[in-house]
């Protein structure tokens, strides 16, 4: 067994993208700037912001954090948004959710210029990812995407089976996978929790993408040996030998299924820290024109 090591491959990528940096400025061009907006109070989105934020600095990016109290109204939020979308400084940029429940998400995601989107949730970004057009990706399943081709796995006529369909992993990593080329031409199950005999998909798997959010779901008896294991989830479970009382568990049964796979993602320490990393690599895109030609 092979463990997917995302924090290995986020630190090669971030040095690459720290020399790019370095030869773009030398040629006189401009510093990649991305902007983050947080409303609110909410610890799990303090800590992604300022882990970006961070991860901004690592690789010689520019960086605003704009923040706001829970109580800034979806009217206030929009005009940053507006002010995101205008300024020739910014990339691009996220807002960070969930957001406040005052405020409708899909409003604000709608109002993000697809140009400057490189959280790739947009609609615009998601149907050009879906026609196979140039896009930005969402972050996690462009991180999942790049774990399988940095690890050189092999994915054509594979079968694929994602356990989960929401908008930011399930479903986009289950249309990735199964487009034509590398890493993709998979044969794709999308399954969800309305699936019947769920263990029995999973059994069919060459490769596992688990996005469920329960801890420790995916067991042992469900795991094909030999069998890719891409692990999504991010749980925090107690646990009374932690000084914290608690730790993160994945959406797999680890410790019983990592001796059966040939490859699999620990957590944390995989899909968590190259989906900051993917983030990252599309700030770099948008800086570079190269999803949208810049005007
Ligand atoms: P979500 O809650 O939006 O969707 C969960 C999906 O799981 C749903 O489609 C549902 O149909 C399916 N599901 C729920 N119960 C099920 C069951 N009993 N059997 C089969 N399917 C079932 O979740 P999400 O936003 O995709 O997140 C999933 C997990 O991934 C969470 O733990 C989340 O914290 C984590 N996550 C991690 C990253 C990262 O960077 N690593 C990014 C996003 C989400």
């Amino acid at each position: 067994m092979t463990l997917l090591d995302g924090k290995l491959l986020s630190e090669n990528i971030k040095s690459e993208m720290a020399a790019e940096v370095v030869q773009i400025l030398a040629r006189g061009g401009k510093t990649p700037h991305l902007a983050a907006v947080l409303v609110g109070e909410n610890a799990a989105s303090q800590v992604y912001v300022s882990s970006k934020i961070r991860s901004c600095e690592q690789v010689g990016f520019k960086s605003s954090l704009i923040r706001r109290p829970a109580e800034t109204s979806e009217a206030e939020l929009l005009d940053i948004v507006r002010q995101l979308n205008e300024d020739p400084d910014v990339d691009g940029f996220i807002v960070q959710l969930p957001l406040p429940k005052h405020i409708n998400e899909e409003n604000i995601v709608l109002a993000i210029d697809p140009k400057k989107d490189v959280d790739g949730f947009h609609p615009v970004n998601f149907g050009r990812m879906a026609q196979g057009l140039s896009a930005f990706l969402p972050a996690t399943p462009m991180g999942i995407v790049e774990i399988l081709r940095r690890y050189n796995i092999p994915t054509a006529g594979k079968h694929c089976v994602v356990v989960g369909r929401s908008n930011i992993v399930g479903t986009p990593i289950s249309i990735l996978l199964s487009r034509k080329g590398y890493p993709g031409d998979c044969t794709v199950t999308l399954t969800h929790s309305r699936t019947a005999d769920l263990p029995a998909e999973v059994r069919r798997a060459d490769i596992i993408v688990a996005a469920i959010g329960i801890p420790n779901f995916i067991k042992a008896d469900w795991v094909k040996p030999g069998a890719v294991v891409i692990d999504v989830g991010i749980n925090r479970i107690d646990d009374p030998s932690k000084k914290s009382g608690s730790r993160i568990v994945g959406d797999v049964d680890f410790d019983a299924v990592a001796p059966l796979c040939s490859y699999i993602t620990p957590v944390p320490g995989g899909v968590g820290l190259m989906t900051v990393t993917a983030l990252l690599m599309n700030t770099l895109k948008a800086c570079k024109g190269e999803v949208y030609t810049r005007i």
